[in-house]
């Protein structure tokens, strides 16, 4: 139903149910996380810039927590690098702007019927405090973030899907990384949103389904649709 054919650009994704990625996808937080992410690896590790930014962005998308120990493993300077990182984030991630046409776009699925959901690897009440700073946070019927053990993917949306009884089907994951993608995969529809990644980079990744480059374009591309259960 999704695949996206030259000869078929009007098929749409129908859904009742809207979930969204929120750094780089809602809000526009990815270069002040990439430039603190990527100088928390140079001062604690000892590594070039280039290969700090490679090693950031090859894991973007997951928690800091992981993007550490998936490039350090076992190496005992960890703690203290994810916990520098996540002090720096607490104090200006607050400061950054919403994506332009992120309120627009959520404020119009919100009054075509949607469930509208945030997953993120961020923190779920430093999710909840941004979106309550920015005046949307009732737009949204539920925040799921981050905690050990409880990750964007596969935890997620079977936590959506008991919790607000919404069957995978009827879902689709808005997300702006590879790995966003890669933890959709067997669950639900995806959609990705180009800017930190290409076109070319989600294809190369195995996506065949639908990109946008803005937010607004998925007022075109998704119909509320009521599954009968
Ligand atoms: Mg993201």
């Amino acid at each position: 139903m999704t695949s996206f054919e030259l000869e078929d650009m009007e098929e749409k994704i129908h859904c009742r149910a809207v979930i969204f990625d929120f750094d780089g996808t809602l809000a526009d937080s990815m270069p002040f996380l990439q430039s603190i992410g990527v100088e928390v690896m140079m001062k604690h590790f000892d590594v070039s810039k280039d290969d700090a930014i490679k090693r950031y962005v090859t894991t973007t998308g997951l928690p800091y927590e992981h993007q550490i120990k998936l490039n350090f493993p076992g190496d005992t300077r960890n703690a203290a690098a994810i916990e520098e990182f996540e002090q720096l984030k607490i104090k200006r991630i607050y400061e950054q702007s919403l994506v332009p046409d992120a309120e627009q776009t959520v404020r119009e699925l919100g009054r075509r019927g949607f469930d509208l959901f945030v997953s993120s690897s961020t923190f779920q009440p430093t999710v909840e405090e941004y979106f309550r700073r920015k005046g949307i946070l009732d737009l949204f019927k539920a925040i799921v973030g981050y905690r050990p053990g409880f990750e964007k993917g596969a935890d997620h949306f079977k936590h959506i899907s008991a919790t607000y009884d919404i069957p995978f089907e009827s879902m689709v994951f808005v997300g702006d990384s590879l790995k966003d993608f890669e933890r959709s995969k067997g669950f639900c529809d995806f959609i990705g949103v180009t800017d930190l990644f290409d076109s070319e980079q989600f294809y190369e990744a195995g996506h065949r389904g639908l990109l946008i480059s803005h937010l607004i374009e998925l007022l075109g591309l998704i119909d509320y649709f009521e599954t009968s259960s």
